[in-house]
């Protein structure tokens, strides 16, 4: 196994489309590490330059102590499994997990034992469908097949691209518990491409978050759910992600607007400064901050009450019942918020509710994103 390094790596497609800013990552011997990002952030482009199926506009990759930059993608020694699964549709499971030895010159009877062996750490399911033909598999199968034949041959590091995304709820808990598992005992280096965020909060030993081809933030899983380092972070982690508010912060006798629908007894109680957001004013202690900010807030510290006894009111758009929690979906003077409640909430489609925010998990960014101190 080895580490896996970008060094100023940017790519550039025809026509000018920047897939990737310069970014540097670090992934280090052994590390399950997942990069996140929406579509088109540049996750598989970044994959494709490790794999060497994408030469890179700028920079270099390293594998262990090698820069491989351009070296073609068999002498790079990493294993990419697609989203789709890549199996020769002539060859049976056995055949295809057995390739790569084949193309190494293993001898028969290792070849054998190895399919085996490897066949066993994914699941009984593989074992019993050895001698089947892909096209005869589902395609949790399937892609099994594609992760044994990944494994066989010890790369130093493997490449995910979305493998799970294919299969239904169920059997992409099933197999991430799986990867989960081989990553411990293989202790292989693993860099994870996926959109989905509560596989990479759930998966990954530290998230790459990718926006607009641009290396956002890398951290542990709690690091980027807590401490975002920008806007786009903020966003784009958690299930839904952070309530982000375009708003005003305002210093006592700075005038303003007043915010609509807030109660003008909370307006005093932050000794005068106040966040503007909306249809929102949040009394706020912490910041000196003047001038347009966004204010951000997780769905699971907002909270509803009667109109005029919160910091403002909400518009209920929609409300979806997820049994745990109640998802609440408002306008608040214009702007989106989701309010995360718990259990079966008695809220309305249509009706105006009052809104409550805890002000001590407020995030400030200035208005282009990064955070304010
Ligand atoms: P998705 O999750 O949808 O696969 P992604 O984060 O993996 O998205 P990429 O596939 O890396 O994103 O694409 C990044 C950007 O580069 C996008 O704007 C995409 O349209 C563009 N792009 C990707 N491949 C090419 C190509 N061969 N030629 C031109 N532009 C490309």
């Amino acid at each position: 196994m080895a580490s896996v390094t970008l060094r100023r790596l940017s790519k550039v497609f025809d026509g000018g489309i920047q897939a990737l800013h310069p970014l540097d990552l670090d992934v280090r011997d052994g590390e399950l590490l997942v990069l996140l990002g929406p579509s088109g952030s540049g996750k598989t482009t970044a994959l494709r330059c490790i794999a060497g199926l994408e030469a890179p506009t700028t920079g270099d990759v390293v594998i262990g102590e090698r820069v491989v930059t351009h070296d073609p993608p068999a002498d790079r020694d990493v294993a990419m499994v697609f989203q789709t699964p890549a199996l020769y549709p002539h060859l049976t499971v056995r055949e295809n997990i057995a390739f790569p030895l084949e193309m190494r010159g293993v001898a028969d009877a290792q070849v054998a034992r190895r399919v085996l062996e490897t066949a066993a750490r994914l699941g009984e399911g593989l074992q019993t469908v050895l001698d089947r033909m892909p096209a005869q598999l589902s395609e949790g199968e399937r892609q099994r097949a594609a992760l044994a034949r990944a494994i066989v041959r010890g790369p130093q590091a493997f490449l995910f691209d979305e493998p799970l995304s294919r299969l239904d709820a169920r059997l992409r808990i099933e197999l991430r518990g799986e990867l989960l598992a081989l990553h411990r005992a293989l202790g292989a280096t693993m860099i994870y491409v996926t959109h989905d965020q509560t596989e990479a909060m759930t998966m990954g030993q530290r998230v790459a978050v990718l926006h607009e081809g641009r290396l956002r933030q890398v951290g542990t899983p709690e690091e980027v759910y807590q401490r975002p380092a920008d806007v786009h972070v903020a966003r784009f982690v958690g299930t839904p992600g952070m309530n982000v508010l375009q708003g005003r912060g305002r210093g006592p006798g700075t005038g303003g607007t007043g915010g609509a629908g807030a109660g003008a007894g909370a307006v005093d109680e932050g000794g005068g400064r106040v966040i503007e957001a909306g249809s929102l004013t949040i009394p706020v202690e912490l910041t000196t901050y003047e001038g347009e900010l966004q204010v951000g807030i997780r769905p699971e510290y907002v909270g509803l009450c009667a109109v005029d006894k919160g910091v403002g009111n909400g518009d209920v758009l929609v409300v979806e019942p997820l049994g745990s929690e109640t998802l609440v979906y408002l306008n608040a003077g214009g702007q989106p918020l989701v309010a995360r409640l718990p259990g079966f909430a008695d809220v309305r489609v249509g009706t105006r509710v009052g809104v409550r925010v805890d002000r001590r998990r407020l995030y400030l960014f200035d208005a282009a994103g990064a955070p304010l101190a």
